[in-house]
């Protein structure tokens, strides 16, 4: 089994690297990839603790990027998380999110939320604030009934307490990976929202920038989606990743290691390694 897309309680996730890798050992993963957002503080842990338990982890990070108007999420895999490009990109990252929080912070308390950033800052427990965090503080407030609405009716794009973030750009975002040594992909492509002419448009312009491939199954893939994502690998000559993006048990739906197969026809990204 092999799971190159997971967060740990190092980003929005509920669960430790370790608790990652002991779910892993359990669920007879043999390659694992955290993949944090914005965010590779769990990895040396990480590493220290698969070697023990005979785990292959792979570095990974899970980078915003602002592109045309759009939020998207692109993975950097087999990467060097100390590499001085990753430490530097991921500061600049650090920096907009933490604005960003402050902003989404103020937008809330104005909804009737005193104090949210320190109520966020307090269930992220002192770690990177996202908007999860936000969601539970939400609900914990009594102003959405659970997670999911609390996103809907205050989160997501457009709604009261969004706030657009100027994340780096596609080619920043690569190229912060390449010189990491490590291959970018594009995460889950199918949770934009985009048409098949924008997913073509974001392919063209990740291929200029030497993108490496597509997250051809995710947690959330149909088996339509994974054949649709699968040809496009095929006709532009992309590599193809597989990961469940586990949260955590009361988060994710699909446990760790447990998304589809992916399509017979792809070229896997591990293999390079
Ligand atoms: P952030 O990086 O702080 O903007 O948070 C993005 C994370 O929020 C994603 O990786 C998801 O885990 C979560 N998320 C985004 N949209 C939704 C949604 N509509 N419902 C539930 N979780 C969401
Ligand atoms: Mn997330
Ligand atoms: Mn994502
Ligand atoms: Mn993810």
């Amino acid at each position: 089994m092999i799971d190159l897309h997971c967060h740990s309680h190092y980003s929005d996730g509920e669960l430790s690297p370790k608790a990652l890798i002991d779910k892993a050992l359990l669920n007879e993963i043999t390659l694992l990839a955290i993949t944090d957002h914005d965010c590779t503080d769990g990895i040396e842990q990480a590493k220290v603790y698969a070697r023990r338990h005979k785990i292959n982890l792979i570095e990974g990070v899970e980078l915003s990027i602002k592109w045309k108007k759009h939020d998207i999420h692109v993975l950097g895999l087999n990467i060097n998380h100390s590499a001085d490009a990753m430490h530097k990109g991921l500061i600049y990252q650090y920096n907009q999110r933490d604005k960003r929080a402050h902003e989404i912070a103020s937008k809330l308390t104005k909804l009737g939320i005193d104090d949210c950033y320190s109520k966020a800052s307090s269930i992220a427990k002192g770690k990177i604030i996202t908007r999860p965090h936000f969601a539970k503080v939400v609900v914990s407030e009594g102003l959405a009934k659970d997670f999911q609405s609390a996103f809907k009716r205050f989160l997501s794009r457009g709604k009261a307490a969004y706030v657009p973030t100027p994340w780096m750009n596609l080619e920043q975002g690569v190229n912060v990976i390449h010189e990491s040594g490590g291959v970018a992909i594009i995460a889950h492509p199918h949770r934009y929202g985009f048409s098949p002419t924008q997913l073509r448009n974001l392919i063209d312009e990740f291929k200029c920038n030497n993108g490496a491939g597509i997250e051809v199954v995710s947690g959330f893939t149909t088996k339509d989606q994974a054949s649709q994502l699968a040809a496009l690998c095929n006709q532009y000559k992309l590599f193809a990743s597989v990961g469940s993006d586990y949260h955590g048990p009361s988060m994710s739906k699909i446990d760790l290691g447990k998304q589809m197969m992916m399509p017979k026809s792809c070229q896997p990204i591990w293999h390079q390694w």
